[in-house]
């Protein structure tokens, strides 16, 4: 399989360090207010890729970190040494302390990812959990002498970095990592590419409560160094795969390696680096000034199946901005909804789980996940097999299946959901009940051809039915 990887700049092979598993960090939130679509969009690629890896069989252990400390508003400019800090902010705001800040959203967050099927990494990490793995990585970066102090904290020294020979800020698109022109320049620091590792608080600068003795004074850590601290902590000093949002590739990200091949004696620290194209919404950037910073709870309040979203996801190739708009999430949850239609009339049954259809859909839809995540051709593949007449039921029912667990719309499930709403056997005319019982028997023999014949005599006497691993389902034709 290829991913585009952003270090090469080009497709390229997927070839683990190590074969047997691998290890894949997602940068996770900054947990100071509800995650917005955008961000959703972000974690739901991180499934996508999980979900793929596992498809192809890989052992992939997932770790995501929340960042409940030390990201300041500059960070993403360039700059980490001025700028708002986003807990202590929405603490002041919301009358609390940012350690509530931190519990409330970090909650909601996890107990979203279901709501979008998003599956639970291994290992969720925050940065506050990890506070003696980041002073202990910054200590190893001053020992080998790339950090120094100022009045406002210890920062990386981007200049003497590079004058050992070391390339710094390859994956960035920017020309210059440069400091953010919206932020007073820091005159302390020998080089505005050079980021905090560890902070103080400074002079005016609005405080919270999450402070620590380090060797260079009470304070927290830099935004960057977390993912660094903690990637290694729980994947080792080189993995696999590395994913954030594009907004990441241009800083945090070379930061990260600058970090990290620092401390670790210049070995690669990530083979293959994904960011992910970010949502519009109306055509622009959204923000929670614009009041279109939209939350999963927005979308679920004006009644749509927050499945939908993971569809409208789906419909985009990941790499490609896509314009989010109330329009679009009607006609995706138009799509799905129909797509639910045709699952429902397939029939499934314990073997199906197990049986996984070989045929030339699956070869299809295997190629689109290969070719860097090629969702919506993965989509097209699975609606041409559903209305594909020449392919039977339940080959049909088992690739339904097979590919929903790398799409993950809960196609399945949902319709085993009906089963409340069954008739009853014995509600049915006799000719019906019998043809019920052959059919039964032909699938104890697994006569998959004289089973689909006997379910369209049944379908001709205008009832549906359908396997679910919970019984089967019986429904008057609508
Ligand atoms: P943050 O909470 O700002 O650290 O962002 C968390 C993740 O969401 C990062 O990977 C960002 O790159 C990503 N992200 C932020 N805004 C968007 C957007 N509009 N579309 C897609 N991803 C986004
Ligand atoms: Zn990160």
């Amino acid at each position: 399989m290829k991913f585009y990887n952003s270090l090469s700049r080009k497709e390229e092979e997927f070839v683990p360090i190590n074969p047997l598993h691998v290890g894949m960090y997602t940068c996770g939130p900054t947990i100071y207010s509800f995650p917005t679509i955008g961000n959703w969009r972000t974690y739901t690629l991180s499934d996508l890729t999980f979900r793929t890896l596992k498809y192809f069989g890989y052992e992939v252990r997932h770790v995501m970190n929340l960042t409940d400390v030390g990201h300041l508003s500059g960070d993403n400019l360039g700059d980490s040494s001025t700028g708002e800090d986003r807990m202590a902010k929405a603490a002041e705001k919301e009358g609390v302390d940012a350690w509530s800040i931190a519990g409330k959203y970090g909650r909601d967050f996890l107990d979203s990812m279901s709501l979008l099927n998003i599956n639970m990494p291994d290992v969720i990490a925050k940065a506050t959990d990890h506070v003696p793995e980041q002073i202990a990585l910054i200590e190893s970066i001053e020992k080998k002498g790339y950090a120094y102090k100022t009045t406002d904290g210890v920062y990386f020294d981007v200049a003497k970095y590079e004058s050992d020979g070391n390339t710094y800020g390859e994956l960035s698109t920017l020309d210059v990592i440069k400091e953010g022109a919206r932020v007073e320049a820091n005159l302390e620091k020998k080089d505005p590419r050079d980021f905090a590792l560890w902070k103080f608080f400074a002079k005016g600068q609005k405080r919270h409560n999450m402070e620590w003795e380090s060797p260079w004074g009470m304070g927290f850590p830099g935004w960057h160094i977390e993912c660094s601290a903690m990637s290694m902590k729980y994947l080792g000093d080189q993995f696999e795969v590395h994913l954030g949002g594009e907004d990441l590739r241009s800083t945090h990200h070379p930061n990260e390696i600058a970090q990290s091949e620092c401390a670790t004696g210049h070995k690669p620290f990530v083979k293959y680096w994904i960011h992910g194209a970010f949502l519009l919404v109306d055509g622009g950037r959204m923000g929670k000034s614009l009041g279109n910073a939209y939350s999963i709870h927005d979308i679920m309040n004006k009644g749509y199946d927050p499945l939908s979203l993971r569809y409208f996801y789906l419909s985009g190739h990941y790499r490609k901005q896509i314009n989010f708009t109330w329009e679009a999430l009607d006609s995706a949850q138009n799509g799905l909804n129909r797509l639910r239609k045709e699952v429902a009339k397939l029939g499934f049954s314990e073997l199906d789980m197990v049986v996984g259809g070989d045929n030339e859909y699956k070869k299809s839809f295997e190629k689109a996940l290969s070719d860097d995540l090629n969702m919506p051709e993965a989509l097209a593949v699975l609606w041409k097999l559903l209305g594909d007449e020449n392919v039977s039921l339940s080959d049909k029912a088992s690739l339904v299946i097979s590919f929903d667990q790398v799409l993950g719309l809960k196609l399945v499930q949902e319709e085993v959901s009906d089963l409340d709403e069954s008739l009853s056997i014995d509600q049915l005319p006799s000719e019906v009940q019998q043809l019920i019982k052959d059919r039964e028997e032909f699938r104890k023999q697994k006569n998959w051809e004289e089973a689909d014949a006997v379910r369209n005599k049944i379908s001709d006497f205008g009832y549906d039915i359908k396997d679910t691993s919970d019984g089967l389902i019986i429904k008057p034709l609508s």
